[in-house]
């Protein structure tokens, strides 16, 4: 059940830090993304951290922590990994999107890392990019959530979507909205924007239809191309 914005929104854009810090404190009773899980789970393990990552894109939260622990349970680190077969990883992690192909890069990403990392993840932007099926963003939530970096923004769909909304960028895409957000945001605030949108992405700020009723911005959000709520029991 949804209900049309009457009117269209003419409020200003919202405060980028006060936003964040409001959010930090309205995401502790919400379940975390699964590659926070995953994080907090493995000790910042930087492998399953990359893996998970890589799984997650187009797929559910629960399908990829359901896959991602599959796959782990088998093979822990890259040297198991890049022993299995393609076909063996595919039954592992399916049901997530594109299995066959995350397949393929899992396997060549992990032979790659045994090759030429000895067997470690490598922690910067330009070497994690040289590894199969990794852009920015798995590169980004890698660098922030297993090396501790709060040198990153990492935009997945709900990060590129909110900040919109919020009328913290005017982007079409979420390379655009990256580049935008280190201009716009407080660097102390990089490193959370992904865990606060997303978290809020997932539980609030839906993409078809945003739980405004009971959103603790309703008040000022200027809910910039949202053009249906979705209803609030
Ligand atoms: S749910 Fe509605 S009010 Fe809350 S952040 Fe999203 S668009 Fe703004």
């Amino acid at each position: 059940m949804v209900r049309a914005l009457s009117v269209p929104t003419l409020r200003p854009p919202l405060p980028v830090a006060p936003t964040l810090k409001r959010l930090g404190v309205a995401i502790r009773s919400l379940e975390l993304p699964a590659i926070e899980k995953i994080g907090e789970e493995s000790m910042g393990d930087a492998f399953q951290v990359l893996v998970s990552t890589m799984l997650s894109a187009q797929t559910k939260d629960a399908v990829t922590l359901a896959s991602s622990l599959r796959l782990f349970a088998v093979a822990p680190d890259p040297a198991s990994l890049a022993r299995l077969t393609t076909s063996r990883i595919e039954k592992l992690i399916y049901p997530v999107s594109f299995y066959r192909n995350k397949a393929v890069h899992l396997k060549e990403t992990a032979r790659i890392l045994v090759r030429d990392f000895a067997g470690a993840v490598p922690t910067t932007m330009d070497a994690l990019l040289t590894l199969p099926g990794v852009g920015r963003k798995t590169a980004n939530l890698t660098l922030i959530v297993a090396c501790r970096s709060r040198d990153n923004i990492c935009v997945d769909t709900h990060v590129h979507r909110i900040a919109n909304r919020f009328g913290w960028v005017r982007t079409r895409m979420p390379e655009q909205t990256e580049r935008a957000l280190y201009e716009v945001a407080p660097r102390r605030w990089w490193a959370t924007i992904n865990l606060h949108l997303v978290t809020w992405g997932q539980h609030v700020c839906k993409p078809v239809f945003p739980q405004c009723g009971r959103c603790i911005l309703n008040d000022t959000c200027p809910k910039i191309g949202v053009v249906r709520e979705g209803r609030v029991a």
